[in-house]
């Protein structure tokens, strides 16, 4: 497989500084790489060659001489994608995972993954035919899922039946004949958050992605932390109750059967047996079922039951952070996936319980924030996944 990669080390260190910071001058890229005029120049020339950077215009003048900005290649071309549980989103970015188009639509993983996949390229396919775009430089795909990084396939998925074990990165890296990267979604996200969210300014943070699988992303010095067989942050099934509801995994009590979206609707219908909620009785009633949207609805209408089950969903979350906060000590805690509408209630009740329960050192300046990316996290980081990839040393 050709490959449109750095040659060295010092090659994708400049490719990285490109994609991250935009255009930069010849001086400014030379400091910020801590490489000497002769080698910046020569590496510089070597990445012009391989057509993975261009000149892009004239810099500002310092006096004497002026110099021309430089910036990563109007040929390479990236995409992001995410796949599940109900909606397939592809978009495609330049070297600097800005996005030039997208396009999402519903989508049943239960299907399986041919299906699931088929479509998922047809989409990219009409995406880069728009865009007039040959050969990709490479594609990102997070999964809703465990994923085994190394061989690009998930792993036990509830959220997925039928994926088990089905090499995701293989079967698209074969369609497409570029590198392709596969990763859990809430790592996905996470690298999102590092590259154009709140995490930029952060070298260690926790995303925490809710939803109907709920995942947690670590980056701790600077680097996305996956742990020895790529389980790190798989905190959807630690179990806080062994006499709570049961789980998709087919265990019973864990964080995922008390907060995700499933967990809320469950909690609703319950309320509406109970004759506890008007509001979401009236929801069930027009349209026969329930969904976490008609709880968002529910609570900022200020139903006392909707309102409850979302803080107590929360506060279950909360103690689950308790512990992480107190472990990791992040820089920043940033919250992506929460229900339209539930975000105000869920990050008031988990601060609450984040900040009552941990001790000083951990939490004394610790901000506990909405991620302000929302739904492009996932398909940006999927994005910066495979760019991570493809700069990396041969
Ligand atoms: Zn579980």
């Amino acid at each position: 497989m050709t490959y449109d990669g750095p040659e060295n080390a010092d090659q994708a260190r400049l490719l990285r500084l490109l994609r991250d910071d935009g255009p930069r001058s010849r001086v400014e890229l030379g400091d910020a790489a801590g490489l000497t005029r002769a080698r910046l120049v020569a590496e510089l020339d070597r990445l012009i060659a391989l057509r993975l950077v261009e000149t892009a215009g004239p810099a500002a003048s310092r006096g004497g001489r002026r110099s021309s900005l430089l910036r990563i290649a109007g040929g390479v071309r990236f995409a992001g994608i995410t796949i599940g549980p109900r909606e397939i989103d592809v978009a495609i970015t330049d070297g600097e995972l800005s996005v030039l188009a997208r396009h999402r639509e519903p989508v049943d993983v239960r299907l399986g993954p041919e299906p699931t996949i088929a479509r998922t390229l047809e989409l990219l396919g009409k995406i880069r035919a728009n865009l007039g775009l040959g050969r990709l430089t490479g594609v990102g795909v997070g999964l809703p899922a465990p994923v085994a990084f190394r061989e690009g396939a998930p792993i036990s998925p509830p959220a997925l039946p039928g994926w088990h074990g089905y090499g995701v990165r293989d079967a698209v890296a074969a369609e497409l004949g570029c590198p392709v990267l596969v990763d859990n979604d809430a790592n996905a996200m996470a690298l999102g958050e590092q590259h154009a969210g709140t995490g930029r300014a952060f070298d260690d943070f926790l995303y925490v992605k809710l939803g109907t699988a709920i995942g947690c992303g670590l980056v701790l010095g600077g680097t996305l932390h996956r742990g020895a067989t790529s389980g790190a942050g798989g905190i959807a099934h630690l179990r806080l109750d062994e006499e709570g509801p049961t789980c998709a995994c087919g265990e019973t009590g864990c964080l995922e059967a008390y907060s995700s979206d499933e967990a809320l609707v469950r909690e609703a219908l319950a309320a509406v047996d109970a004759g506890r909620s008007a509001a979401l009785a009236v929801g069930l009633a027009e349209t026969g079922a329930l969904t976490v949207a008609d709880v968002g609805r529910a609570a900022v209408v200020g139903d006392a039951a909707a309102q409850a089950l979302v803080r107590e969903a929360a506060r279950r979350l909360g103690r689950v952070l308790v512990g992480l906060v107190n472990f990791v000590n992040p820089g920043i805690v940033i919250i992506g996936g929460a229900p339209v509408g539930l975000g105000p209630t869920m990050l008031a009740e988990i601060r609450s319980v984040v900040y009552r329960r941990s001790p000083p050192l951990a939490t004394g300046s610790l901000p506990i924030v909405l991620s302000d990316l929302g739904d492009t996290a996932g398909v940006v980081g999927a994005a910066r996944l495979v760019s991570d990839g493809v700069y990396a040393a041969p």
